[in-house]
Parts: C-alpha cells; structure tokens; sequence
C-alpha cells in the first residue's frame, strides 16, 4: 500500500513532467512557424532542386611522398586526357621558396608540365616531352626548379628533370601499306571501308596521332552481343561487305580494308589505306557498347576541329557524318544520337581524307544486338549508308 508522502511526491513529479512537455511542445510550434513565417524570397521553395554541393578540396599532406610520376603512361584502349600532375606531387610550404642559383642544361623524365609559379594549381604555359631539354636556372628548396621557358621564367617540378637525356624511342613509322583491291570501276568516288577490329586484338602500341608520344594498342578485338553473343568484328564485317556491294551497284569504287576475320591491320595502317587511293570518303564501321542494356542509338564519331593532325578536314567530316547518320537512322530506325567528337581514336587522327567512325548501334541493349545481328536489318543498314553517301556527295 502507498503512503501519502510518495503519492503527493509522484503527483508533483507527473506535474512536473507535463510542465516540461508543454514547454517543448510550445517551443517546436515556435520553430514551425519560423519557419513557415521566412521570405520567399531569400529562401527557394522546396521544389527547387538543390545545387549540387561538392566537397571542399583538401590539399595532400605536406609530408606526403609523392607516389605517382608526372609522366604520360602509355594509353589503352580508353580516351587518353593530357597528363595531369599527382595531388602530391610537390612538398608546398607556407613560406615563398628560397632559390639558389643553378644554371644547367636539364631534361624531362616524361611528360611533364611547366607552370607560371611553383605549385601545382599555377597557370600551365606548356609541357616538355620526354628527353626535352629545358635551361635550369635556379634550384628551389622546395623541390621544383626556375627554368627558362621560350624566353620566360618558368617553373617545373624538379621531380620530372634530370641530368643525365633519357633515352627515347625510335620514331615511329607506319609501315608500307598492303596491296588492295578496288571493286568497282570508272570514275565513281573512292570509298575505304573499314569493318572495324579483327579476330584478334593486337596489343602492340602505336602512336595515337602522327608524331605522338601517346600511343594505343593497335587493334583491339571489338565488343560481343549480349544476347546473341556474336562478335562485333563478325558483324561489322558482314554489314561492310554487303555495304561494298551496294556501293559497286550504285557507281562507287571501293576498297576494303579487311574481307575476313584472320587479319592483323592496326588502326593507323587502315587510316593508310585510305590516305594513299585518297579516298573521297572513308567509313570506320563499329557497334557500341556500355555497361547499361538501356542505352541505344547510333552515333559517327569525328575529330575535333582543334585536332592536331586533321582539324582542317572537320567541317567536310561534319557533313560526311551528318549525312550518314541521318539517312541510317531512316533506314533502320534507330534512334540518333548525334554525331560526337573525340581525337582519342588512332584510325581517325592519321586519316589526311574525310573520316568518320560509325557506331552503328549498341550491342550492350538486347533489342538492337537482336536487330544488328540480323541479316534482314543488315541490308537496311548498309542502304541507309549508301542513302547517306549519296547526299553527302549530293546524288
Ligand atoms: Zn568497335
């Protein structure tokens, strides 16, 4: 049984406990109207979506020890971007650098960037290439060096330079271009196609551009269906020679890169192909392929106009894309993508003649690996492509 001492005790502390709660329960109303009382005008509505916040950059340790070298590896099969510099790659100090004077003849131990001032985030003013000499000037203490740069004082990280001129590889020269047939005859324009890949990748590097010191594996195998596990060399073989028939047919001279699977033709030496019949159009034939079975669509891809090699060549390759994604996707009805630009692909930055890599659907997406990979839409294909040809020659 309670007494009433404890009972009077618990009343005052259920009282006190309610006291509390109203207190928090009034202080939470507060809050909400705040914030349903703020301008509109300050604040966005909710609906409005949210600007991305990126973090902050932090900078790397000043102790860090630099691991990766500012040097170009060489590319694979993927895009190749101009070298970037390690986070790490120089100790910085709060304090300016003091520079002893040095004076000597140094030389780049790889790609390596020279810079407006002696930090990494400094304006880029050009690259030295590998065994590059360069005039040292002075040496800072901490870690890059003054150097004399095309009659400017420059900076470079004292990492990438050295004494002693690396050895450099030979130059590259493209080997002689094979025989070739020309199906065909009279005066009809000269078309090089190029069923891209083989049975085989070959690994071998070779220089992404003429002159280059990027290099690519000179031919690789190509993707596979996802459903009809059929090769994307056996595919776009199949569509360049109906597409060489077609052609023949309708007046043109073709030459064909490869007629079989059992080939070993790099990239530069197809594009060389094409360069020595100066051909009036040279079509690098490809299917698509990416980690997402929802993606589709066609797409050429040509080089930039700020390409190196053949920049000059673009606004003929913008027309000569246009023209045959266009009349392809009537043709098959697959879905445009757009004619894309990239000076990441061998084949195309050796073409000296109008050049497009045609990426002629997606064999990642089970509906158009059904499509290309049969032959019925195969002939649909290479008309499209015919059509496409014809307007850009305005047949
Ligand atoms: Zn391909």
């Amino acid at each position: 049984m309670m007494s009433e001492k404890k009972s009077i005790q618990r009343l005052h502390g259920r009282a006190g406990a309610c006291v509390l709660l109203i207190a928090v329960l009034l202080v939470l109303f507060a809050l909400a109207g705040c914030s349903r009382n703020v301008d509109p005008e300050t604040i966005p509505p909710q609906t409005v979506p949210s600007i991305p916040v990126t973090a902050p950059q932090t900078k790397a340790p000043e102790t860090a020890a630099p691991t990766v070298p500012e040097t170009t590896a060489p590319a694979t099969e993927a895009p190749t971007e101009a070298p970037t510099e390690p986070v790490t790659e120089a100790p910085t100090t709060e304090a300016p650098a003091v520079y002893t004077p040095s004076e000597k003849t140094m030389y780049a131990t790889g790609t390596v960037n020279v810079r407006a001032a002696d930090n990494t985030d400094a304006e880029i003013l050009g690259r030295l290439k590998l065994a590059e000499a360069v005039q040292q000037l002075a040496e800072g203490d901490n870690g890059w060096r003054r150097v004399s740069y095309k009659g400017q004082e420059a900076y470079v990280s004292g990492r990438y330079l050295s004494e002693k001129q690396p050895e450099t590889p030979a130059p590259y020269t493209p080997p002689a271009v094979r025989d070739v047939t020309i199906h065909g005859s009279g005066n009809g324009q000269l078309i090089v196609i190029d069923p891209g890949h083989q049975r085989r990748a070959n690994k071998e590097q070779e220089p992404v551009g003429p002159g280059s010191d990027k290099t690519k594996k000179k031919v690789t195998a190509g993707c596979t269906g996802v459903v009809s596990k059929i090769e994307e060399s056996v595919v776009v073989l199949k569509v360049g020679l109906r597409l060489r028939d077609l052609l023949v047919e309708n007046g043109y001279r073709v030459i064909m890169v490869r007629e079989s699977q059992d080939v070993d033709i790099s990239n530069i030496e197809r594009a060389q192909i094409a360069n020595k019949y100066k051909a009036d159009a040279f079509l690098r034939l490809h299917i698509n392929s990416t980690d997402s079975s929802s993606v589709r669509g066609a797409n050429p891809i040509i080089t930039t106009k700020n390409n190196p090699w053949n920049g000059n060549l673009y606004s003929k390759n913008k027309k000569l894309a246009s023209c045959v994604l266009e009349a392809y996707c009537e043709a098959t009805g697959i879905k445009s993508r757009g004619v894309k630009e990239s000076d990441d692909y061998s084949g195309n930055n050796w073409a000296e003649v109008p050049t497009i890599l045609f990426e002629m659907g997606f064999m990642s997406n089970p509906e158009e690996d059904r499509l290309l990979t049969d032959a019925a839409f195969q002939e649909n294909m290479a008309k499209g492509i015919v059509n496409g040809l014809n307007r850009y020659f305005g047949q």
